[in-house]
């Protein structure tokens, strides 16, 4: 089925505790009652800025961390209780490129065993005899067979992620999730290494969970756009709609920020007054009423729902009730 991934309300709070005692006084709520669904092949971008639940909503489907509450389906299968062996054998589907390739690669380790270190944990497979297969795919990534021998301190920024990008892709997953994967590269490497991974997944059939906090990038990339607020899913659509019909006044702000190509055709910047609350205290009823240019009296009380206002196209806002 066409289906790879459905995260159904899923919940992840952290307890927070004060006092000699540590009692809990309170929960962070890190992501409150997010869905999303994957569908194979596609690239869902999740965009929102730094402290909105993204990281924690990609670490939870790795299982890096235990959510809270919700199901998160993987080929129809809740992973959320997986445990032990069976934790094990579905954590080869599921790869992570992560933001800073520096230091998520082993500087002692030379690039060959980077690369073929996932594959050895899953497999009785020597280094030796994997060794063709990771040239091959250091060539697949823009490396050179030479590399192989090399360590992560003599590459630049952008050659150690294409490093880390061909160690994700060395078990063949089925779902690549991305976190941030350009934002430590210079301007002018990142389009590099997000083409190679556009290239990959036509080469290797991956489905990306693509999150940033750059809407330019994450537009680049996506098929399909889910807007996050503190905690919250405030609008998923398909890419084009999100760029160029925004409904929730948030991403309104978010896209008036990219800048527009054709100086005929000028927009206004939306600026947003004040940092974004803490997720210990969030605002009552819609959480971005305190910074919201568009917010009314009832957005202090009523919680809006994410709904279908268009084909394929939902929003939470009061203001489409
Ligand atoms: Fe703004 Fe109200 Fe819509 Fe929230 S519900 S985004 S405060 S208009
Ligand atoms: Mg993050």
């Amino acid at each position: 089925d066409n289906i790879l991934l459905e995260v159904k309300n899923l919940k992840k709070y952290y307890p927070v505790t004060a006092g000699f005692f540590k009692r809990k006084v309170g929960d962070v709520k890190a992501v409150d009652d997010i869905s999303i669904t994957l569908k194979r092949g596609e690239t869902f971008g999740l965009v929102g800025e730094s402290g909105c639940g993204k990281s924690t909503t990609g670490r939870t489907i790795l299982r890096l961390t235990d959510a809270t509450d919700g199901q998160i389906l993987f080929e129809g299968k809740d992973i959320t209780k997986l445990k032990g062996s069976s934790l094990r054998k579905f954590r080869r589907n599921i790869q992570m490129v992560f933001q800073d390739p520096y230091a998520s690669l082993n500087s002692k380790m030379m690039v060959g065993r980077i690369v073929d270190e996932p594959i050895r944990n899953f497999t009785r497979q020597t280094s030796k005899e994997l060794e063709p297969e990771v040239k091959a795919l250091l060539s697949k990534v823009g490396l050179r067979e030479e590399d192989y021998y090399k360590y992560p301190h003599e590459f630049s920024g952008g050659q150690r992620q294409r490093i880390g990008i061909a160690r994700a892709l060395a078990l063949q997953p089925k779902l690549v999730i991305a976190d941030e994967p350009v934002s430590a590269l210079d301007v002018s490497i990142q389009s590099q290494v997000l083409n190679l991974l556009k290239e990959m997944q036509t080469e290797f059939e991956l489905t990306y969970l693509f999150i940033a906090h750059d809407l330019s990038v994450v537009k680049h990339m996506s098929d399909r756009i889910g807007v996050m607020y503190l905690g919250n899913m405030v609008e998923v659509g398909d890419n084009n709609a999100i760029y160029k019909e925004p409904l929730h006044p948030y991403t309104k702000a978010l896209t008036s920020a990219i800048p527009e190509p054709d100086p005929l055709k000028k927009k206004e910047r939306i600026i947003l007054e004040g940092d974004v609350p803490s997720p210990q205290n969030p605002p009552s009823g819609c959480v971005f009423h305190t910074r919201c240019p568009a917010a009314m009296p009832e957005c202090k009380k009523v919680i809006p729902q994410l709904k279908e206002v268009r084909s394929k196209h939902k929003v939470a806002c009061l203001l489409y009730d």
